[in-house]
């Protein structure tokens, strides 16, 4: 970087307070983002694979803003959580999406569970539980149709009070699924000990299976632990019949991906919701 001619510093420290002021208009952007209304939820249908009927949608955050509304989410969650946002802004998303999934059933339109992301930083709050209690009494939602979606790596830090977080919200009936599965190097007998529902093989596994022999024996491993586990299997990523297929032969519960829907507004998956029979 420092590298510009005479003695390259002056470039090198403009660089750096242009980083500084980037990263000072992002915070004061996110700081306001949930006052003026500016996230929203998309919603991605988690299909039974051989009925392909909807069994869950996951919610996913969306953040449109005038300068940093194409920013990868993930970027935005990073920051979120190192600012110290993420708790306002995933309490939000929870209530949020628990409101949408209990209008969606009010109308009729079937009884679909909601799967919400949580934060490691959610998590470790001694209030989190409580947080997920108040989201389901102001929607009125059934626990049982609210389902957590926790990435391995954040159930496998600390483990032992993740451990006891979940069997607070198992008590309260609401349903827990790890995500991102095999993307954290854990040993598998560790899940045994988790009460969780369902096991989400992570996307780059589902991606390379047909290529690589590898990702294949991984996703054949994990699923045939979870059936041992008495746990549901949930394949991300699915983008074509091919994949789909070799995962209904490998014995995958549940799928989801491009190949049956994008993530979509709320209007336009009550619009696929409707015309389902
Ligand atoms: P994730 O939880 O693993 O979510 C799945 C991601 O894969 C989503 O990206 C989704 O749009 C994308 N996806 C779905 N189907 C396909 C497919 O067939 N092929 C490919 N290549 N991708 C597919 P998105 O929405 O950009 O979210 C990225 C990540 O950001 C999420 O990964 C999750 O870790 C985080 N995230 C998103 N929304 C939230 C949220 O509300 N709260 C928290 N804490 N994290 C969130
Ligand atoms: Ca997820
Ligand atoms: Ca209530
Ligand atoms: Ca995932």
């Amino acid at each position: 970087v420092k590298n510009s001619g005479g003695n390259g510093y002056e470039f090198y420290n403009e660089a750096i307070s242009k980083m500084i002021k980037e990263e000072e208009e992002l915070d004061d952007a996110i700081s306001k983002a949930l006052e003026k209304e500016e996230f929203y939820l998309v919603y991605q249908p988690i299909v039974d694979i051989t009925t392909s009927e909807i069994i869950s949608n996951e919610a996913l955050l969306r953040w449109d803003n005038e300068s940093y509304g194409r920013l990868p989410i993930p970027v935005v969650i990073e920051f979120a959580e190192r600012k110290g946002y993420i708790e306002d802004i995933g309490f939000w998303i929870l209530k949020e999406a628990c409101r949408q999934n209990k209008a969606w059933q009010d109308e009729g339109l079937g009884l679909t569970a909601i799967s919400v992301n949580i934060s490691v930083h959610q998590l470790e709050k001694p209030d989190f539980v409580d947080k997920v209690k108040i989201a389901l009494e102001l929607s009125n939602l059934a626990p049982e149709y609210l389902e957590l979606e926790i990435t391995e790596t954040t159930a496998m830090e600390n483990v032992n009070e993740k451990l006891a977080t979940m069997l607070k919200l198992k008590r309260l009936g609401v349903k827990i699924s790890i995500d991102d599965f095999g993307t954290g190097y854990s040993s598998l007998s560790y899940f045994t000990k988790f009460p969780i529902d369902t096991l989400k093989i992570d996307k780059s596994f589902v991606r390379d299976m047909l290529e690589d022999s590898n990702a294949m024996t991984i996703i054949d491993t994990i699923i045939n632990m979870a059936k041992a586990m008495d746990v549901a299997i949930t394949a991300e990523g699915v983008e074509t019949l091919e994949h789909m297929e070799k995962l209904k032969i490998m014995g995958c519960d549940k799928i989801q991906g491009y190949y049956i829907s994008k993530p979509q507004k709320a209007y336009v998956l009550e619009q696929m919701l409707k015309k389902l029979p």
